[in-house]
């Protein structure tokens, strides 16, 4: 008994003085990444702001979460976007509905849209980066030619997420969410979610990488497998919890 005793009191101080240590390690680790004493490269630290130009990894979602509290750090990374945006006034329409720090996007990068629509800084950021890291690459990957017009349903509705009276607002109601319906490649190709999904060609395939690729990126990715109401089109949004249906 005496020695079991030990034992079980020695097991817990090893594991006490592990977790310390563990503890202490993790703390000096994240001074000296914070202070710059050591350097990795800006997409692994996580205290580095997001860069479009980087490829997704595990830190990009810690890393766009921060710029819903800091507003001038998402303008600024926003403008790395090669976006054709113009700012909009903060406004209040309606008890839960609005926007603040929130762009028109008249065009991204690298295609036009079919008519501009507002979206907030925070959501307009992870846009760029699914357009640049997954809808670009899919498109010239599965059919040899870039994304020239996006098709969408829009970004900004005062309603619910039903759409009825006393359900939860949508992310709609503050410029978080947008739809897209359909693409158009640069070779007059036009490919729409509604008869695109269900097939298991080329363009089910395209439309499939493009709803992944944006489960790694936005909060939330909803497309026409989640529910009748989005058998037309994908949902990104920004700001809740994580979403992949
Ligand atoms: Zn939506």
């Amino acid at each position: 008994m005496v020695g079991r005793g030990l034992n079980a009191r020695g097991g817990r101080t090893r594991l006490l003085t592990f977790l310390l240590v563990a503890g202490l390690l993790g703390l000096g680790l994240g001074y000296a990444l914070h202070s710059g004493a050591i350097e990795v490269p800006e997409r692994w630290n996580p205290w580095a702001p997001v860069r479009i130009a980087d490829p997704p990894n595990w830190l990009t979602s810690f890393k766009l979460a921060r710029l819903s509290d800091e507003e001038g750090l998402c303008q600024y990374v926003l403008a790395g976007a090669e976006m054709r945006y113009r700012p909009v006034p903060d406004q209040v329409t309606a008890p839960g509905c609005g926007f603040s720090n929130a762009v028109r996007i008249e065009a991204t990068g690298t295609f036009a849209v079919e008519e501009a629509f507002t979206l907030s800084c925070r959501t307009a950021v992870p846009l760029a980066i699914w357009e640049r890291h997954v809808l670009q690459p899919a498109a010239r990957d599965h059919f040899g030619h870039p994304v020239t017009e996006l098709e969408h349903f829009g970004s900004y509705a005062c309603r619910t997420v039903s759409g009825r009276d006393g359900a939860r607002m949508s992310r709609h109601a503050t410029a978080d969410a947008f739809d897209i319906a359909g693409f158009v490649l640069e070779d007059g190709r036009r490919i729409r979610v509604l008869d695109g999904w269900p097939s298991e060609g080329r363009e089910g395939d395209f439309l499939r990488d493009l709803h992944r690729g944006a489960c790694r990126i936005f909060d939330g990715a909803l497309g026409p497998d989640y529910n009748p109401a989005h058998h037309d089109h994908f949902h990104f949004e920004q700001g809740g919890f994580r979403m992949c249906r």
